[in-house]
């Protein structure tokens, strides 16, 4: 009810004054406020893990304070995405996930992951073998992203005997491998692995088994993609982020896929001549926001039917950008500039009394609600 006071606040006066007044619950109300000559001129980007979620858990009012974001009839009227590193599922299933837990309704579009810039690299490695490691679902990531070719590295190390000497010991390996429905789909797909050669290589997500993961990527590495043959030029490795920790259901922080990067790195350059070469995506990468960007013009569009807004003449005055982690959300925003404004909740990785002493935010607060309150006070009051 907050909001509905807030925007007949702004536009009890003007805007209303000539018709009969709307009750404030009316899809009528919401179109009058945002008409075709006022489109929203902001944006906002939800960090998910520590400020809208701790493990499937909502935090901090998230359900309530996205509700807001949509009108009586549950249609989208604010733009918004979720800017996340994490991943591991299609952002089709993780919009679904998302919804289900948050209680809104949420498009594919507006779920922005770690490894979504790889379908910029379709092109490259469209019909190479290339291999796709990490937790949930990595090669259906890729699958659905466009790669022909793509191997999870539990499917791709299953195929060599022996690669992993400790595979014995590990008690959740027959689990993994009795999936053979996924194994077959991508067999039909393939050559025989152990001769093909693997083109890239592919960090979607957290790795699951380290001492296996550090092992094979290192064997595909060092070998040109081909484990078990002689030393060659390294395939290109990419990682979805590179976050060193990140907060989860644990009271302290876990170890992030960043921290995976340093020990890949650390023991590649260890065993072979040539220092590892390797991209890293998501957050702080200013690339990141400006893809953010767009992807909440195209959000806008869709909130107003893709006939109401130009998107070469509507510029965003303001994205925020909401986080709770300061050397990922609030260094990235800072480092992306106008018009990105950042806000710090005390619910993740940031758990400070003041503001960030290295990347102070522009905001700080205890909650996503709060942050929400902020916008939407500072959009339609002032
Ligand atoms: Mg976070």
């Amino acid at each position: 009810m907050k909001i509905l006071q807030i925007l007949r606040r702004k536009f009890s006066s003007s805007q209303i004054r000539s018709t009969a007044t709307p009750s404030l619950s009316s899809p009528f109300f919401y179109r009058q406020l945002y008409s075709s000559s006022n489109p929203a001129s902001f944006g906002v980007a939800f960090d998910i893990d520590g400020v809208l979620l701790r493990g499937s858990n909502p935090i901090g009012g998230s359900p309530r304070a996205l509700k807001r974001f949509y009108d009586a009839s549950g249609t989208l009227k604010v733009p918004y995405v979720f800017l996340t590193n994490g991943g591991g599922v299609p952002e089709s299933k993780r919009a679904k996930e998302l919804g289900s837990l948050l209680d809104v309704n949420i498009l594919p579009l507006q779920v922005i992951q770690g490894h979504s810039p790889f379908k910029q690299l379709v092109r490259r490695f469209e019909n190479e073998l290339v291999v796709a490691v990490g937790k949930g679902e990595p090669a259906e990531v890729m699958s659905e992203y466009g790669f022909k070719d793509v191997l999870s590295i539990d499917e791709y190390a299953s195929y060599f005997d022996n690669i992993d000497p400790l595979a014995q010991y590990k008690k959740w390996t027959d689990k993994q491998d009795g999936n053979q429905s996924s194994k077959s789909k991508h067999i039909a797909l393939s050559n025989d692995p152990c001769s093909q050669r693997v083109a890239a290589v592919f960090v979607a997500s957290d790795s699951v088994d380290w001492s296996r993961d550090i092992q094979v990527l290192c064997d595909i590495l060092r070998t040109g993609g081909l484990p078990g043959k002689e030393i060659a030029h390294q395939p290109p490795l990419f990682f979805a982020n590179d976050d060193l920790a990140y907060q989860a259901l644990f009271p302290s922080e876990r170890l992030g896929m960043g921290a995976f990067r340093i020990a890949v790195e650390s023991v590649f350059n260890a065993i072979h001549p040539a220092a590892l070469k390797y991209t890293s995506y998501g957050k702080p990468n200013p690339s990141v926001f400006k893809n953010a960007e767009t992807v909440l013009m195209h959000v806008l569009q869709s909130c107003h039917n893709n006939n109401q807004v130009d998107g070469r003449k509507q510029l965003f005055k303001t994205l925020y950008m909401i986080g709770d982690n300061p050397s990922v959300d609030i260094k990235g925003a800072r480092q992306a500039g106008s018009p990105w404004f950042s806000i710090l909740t005390r619910t993740g990785v940031f758990k400070g009394k003041e503001n960030h002493d290295d990347f102070p935010a522009d905001l700080v607060v205890d909650t996503v609600e709060e942050a929400v309150d902020y916008i939407l006070s500072k959009e339609c009051i002032s």
